[in-house]
């Protein structure tokens, strides 16, 4: 079979000929999106594969079609990307990667917590400056001592809540989906009462009208003094008026973000720091806030992973079989 792997990436060229070698499938890879313009370049091929945030519009689907291609695989999570109807309109199945390493995730959340515990930036900034003092940072917690809220018990929450519970912290889960498998490392309760409990909140729930904006002023007023916020899902989930607010009065003891409200303005770019959005600038100042540029995915493993179920849900769609990663009418 031959398949066209849009928006390819160097990273995941190692895992394409790897995944060639094995299955004798022949893949070309260009560096340019799915889009009117390069749809074309579908033309002699049996199936598509891409990764991108610009969306897919609808004159593609119908181009694909007259191609006889009759799938698109694409190697992410998000399929906001997608146009649904026009897909389905024109019979083409449509794939992504829900699970490419949720551990990816969790142990970048737990490493940034473990930072804000230890006070590594506080440290990093007083050692830069020739102080090497204990003071300069300040005592450390230990995480078996913290209760940890994990607001969204998911693929990403769950692996993240059996680390937390294998190094002995006590684990709280809230989330509308009960999981009884998840009770040997997970204590369910409600939102109000973990807020009311937790040392630390960490947001894993996906982005949508109820958790929008789901940490605003009346979420903060509900939680303890000198709790550390995590968020690794999306930024829209916090109020970064508030975020701020709670770190300038130190009702927050310390957060740590990987994604923000803004982060297309400015990550994964390379610009000047005085170009930076004016809060992330203000946000960054602060010794107790770390802020990483959307980065909890990727790692080796990830990537493999993205490539290979993409790939092989290719393979499978066109062959008319089953696949668990289809996007559903
Ligand atoms: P998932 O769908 O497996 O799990 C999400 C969980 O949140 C579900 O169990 C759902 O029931 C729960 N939920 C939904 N609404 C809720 C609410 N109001 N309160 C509490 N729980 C609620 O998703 P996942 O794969 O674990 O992803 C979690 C988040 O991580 C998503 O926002 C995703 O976009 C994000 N993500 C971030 C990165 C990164 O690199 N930072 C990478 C991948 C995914």
């Amino acid at each position: 079979m031959k398949i066209l792997m849009y928006n390819t990436v160097s990273d995941e060229m190692p895992y394409v000929e790897k995944w060639t070698e094995k299955t004798g499938h022949e893949v070309v890879t260009i560096d340019q999106p799915l889009n009117e313009t390069t749809v074309d370049r579908a033309k002699v091929f049996d199936a598509i594969t891409t990764q991108q945030t610009t969306a897919i519009n609808a004159p593609v689907y119908a181009q694909l079609a007259q191609f006889n291609i009759k799938q698109i695989a694409i190697r992410q999570v998000g399929y906001d990307v997608l146009d649904l109807p026009e897909a389905f309109a024109h019979n083409i199945r449509l794939s992504n990667v829900a699970a490419y390493s949720p551990r990816a995730i969790a142990e970048y959340t737990l490493t940034q917590l473990f930072n804000l515990i230890r006070h590594n930036k506080k440290f990093d900034r007083a050692m830069n400056k020739g102080d090497y003092t204990w003071a300069a940072g300040g005592q450390a917690r230990e995480i078996h001592d913290l209760t940890v809220a994990v607001i969204g018990v998911g693929r990403i929450g769950t692996a993240l809540a059996e680390m937390l519970h294998a190094m002995g912290a006590t684990v709280l889960g809230v989330d509308p989906i009960y999981r009884a498998q998840n009770e040997p490392f997970v204590t369910y309760t409600t939102l109000d009462d973990a807020l009311s409990r937790a040392d630390v909140i960490s947001f894993h729930t996906p982005l949508n009208d109820e958790t929008r904006y789901m940490a605003d002023e009346n979420f903060f007023d509900k939680i303890q003094p000198g709790t550390i916020m995590l968020n690794f899902a999306r930024g829209e989930i916090v109020d970064m008026v508030e975020l701020e607010k709670a770190l300038e009065s130190k009702l927050l003891a310390g957060a740590a973000f990987d994604v923000t409200p803004n982060e297309n303005d400015f990550m994964n770019q390379k610009q000047d720091v005085t170009a930076l959005p004016a809060d992330v600038k203000r946000l960054i100042e602060y010794d107790n806030f770390l802020l990483s540029p959307h980065i909890a995915f990727y790692t080796n493993t990830a990537i493999k992973n993205m490539v290979e179920m993409a790939l092989n849900d290719a393979v499978t769609m066109v062959n008319g079989g089953v696949t668990e990663n289809e996007i559903l009418r």
